[in-house]
């Protein structure tokens, strides 16, 4: 019997390294043999049991993925413009094409909308559904995205956290050049929008983040902000205020789910201006300010996931232009996924992303 080397999590908080029985390749199926995956907010949340997956365990978690085509169905074949060997990087998310939403182009609300490693489990066929595995099975309606051969594994699967960057701050900031551009929270989220935004022409790209993210804060200057400051320390209101001559920010993208950065948000945008919303916090944000909000015309948009803004993401990291690979902080094994994650869990300050290698 030929098995893939995964690690499942098995119930919160613990994963098993198991070998999964290789599926039957369908004619409209593709194997990817996966070469660095990356571990998700999303997947720190399902490890802890916040976002309860119970049913679905034992679960095969991973959809930021980079691999290589190992095998292709015929079917495959006509559908997807790749070839055996090829490199690489799968949308998160699967969208049937077919409900009444999808045939609108709003994929978004597929009624019966697919993620890997988030929705299925490892028992339902093809058993490979998420990609902290050696191999991830590709399911149809997928959507895949070559990448280069010399691009770092650790930036080309950094792809959907990339895209959501494209989404917050192109197709939702729509962040020109010569912009003013504040992000708040300098996690992984927060970097890959600082890289959108140098993509974008901004003037100025102002990274804030807690004293505790010093590092973090220094690699957003490697990737493009222009200014850092410490929420925690320093006056940003009034050094933003300095920096824009008083106009402010053009755009405040808040990467964390803290009620005080949409407050910050609110005072740091100028009129008329625009706070993406991305952090969630289970919906308990209690605005007290949105006098102002009205006052100033400010818009308040939320942002979610990266369908339809991954293409120019993979774009971005074919280019190589800015060191992408830099999100990842640290790469364990595939068998050290109870160590990686405990790490992402127990040393926030220390991890922006952690990924694993089968
Ligand atoms: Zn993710
Ligand atoms: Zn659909």
């Amino acid at each position: 019997m030929i098995t893939s080397t995964s690690a499942v999590l098995t119930d919160s908080g613990k994963f098993e390294i198991q070998e999964i029985e290789m599926p039957k390749l369908e004619k409209d199926g593709l194997l990817l043999k996966v070469e660095m995956v990356g571990i998700c907010g999303s997947d720190k949340g399902i490890y802890l049991g916040h976002n309860d997956k119970r049913e679905l365990y034992p679960l095969l978690l991973g959809h930021e993925v980079v691999g290589r085509v190992e095998k292709i169905g015929e079917e495959a074949k006509q559908i997807y413009d790749v070839r055996v060997g090829d490199r690489v990087t799968v949308l998160p998310s699967i969208h049937c094409n077919q409900c009444r939403y999808c045939r609108q182009g709003d994929f978004r609300r597929c009624t019966s909308r697919h993620g890997y490693g988030l929705t299925r489990s490892a028992n339902e066929f093809p058993f490979l559904n998420g990609a902290y595995s050696e191999y991830l099975y590709i399911v149809p309606y997928s959507t895949l995205f070559k990448v280069d051969e010399d691009v770092p594994p650790q930036a080309a699967c950094m792809s959907s956290v990339i895209g959501n960057g494209v989404r917050w701050i192109k197709t939702k900031g729509e962040v020109k050049p010569g912009d003013t551009v504040v992000i708040i929270g300098p996690g992984a989220q927060g970097l890959a929008s600082t890289i959108v935004a140098k993509e974008s022409g901004a003037k100025r790209i102002i990274a804030v983040g807690l004293e505790l993210d010093a590092h973090k804060l220094e690699t957003a200057r490697q990737l493009g902000a222009t200014h850092t400051f410490f929420i925690d320390k320093d006056d940003v209101l009034q050094e933003v205020a300095k920096i824009t001559n008083q106009d402010m920010a053009d755009v405040v993208v808040t990467c964390t789910g803290a009620e005080s950065a949409l407050h910050l948000g609110i005072d740091l945008v100028k009129p008329m201006g625009k706070i993406v919303l991305v952090g969630l916090n289970n919906g308990k944000y209690q605005l007290f300010d949105l006098n102002k909000v009205i006052r100033n015309e400010i818009q308040l948009i939320g942002g979610y996931g990266q369908i339809g803004d991954m293409e120019y993401a993979v774009e971005i990291i074919n280019s190589k232009k800015y060191e992408v690979e830099k999100i990842v902080s640290h790469i364990f094994p595939l068998q050290q996924a109870e160590e990686a994650m405990k790490l992402f869990v127990e040393k926030p300050e220390q991890c922006i992303r952690v990924a694993l290698r089968p």
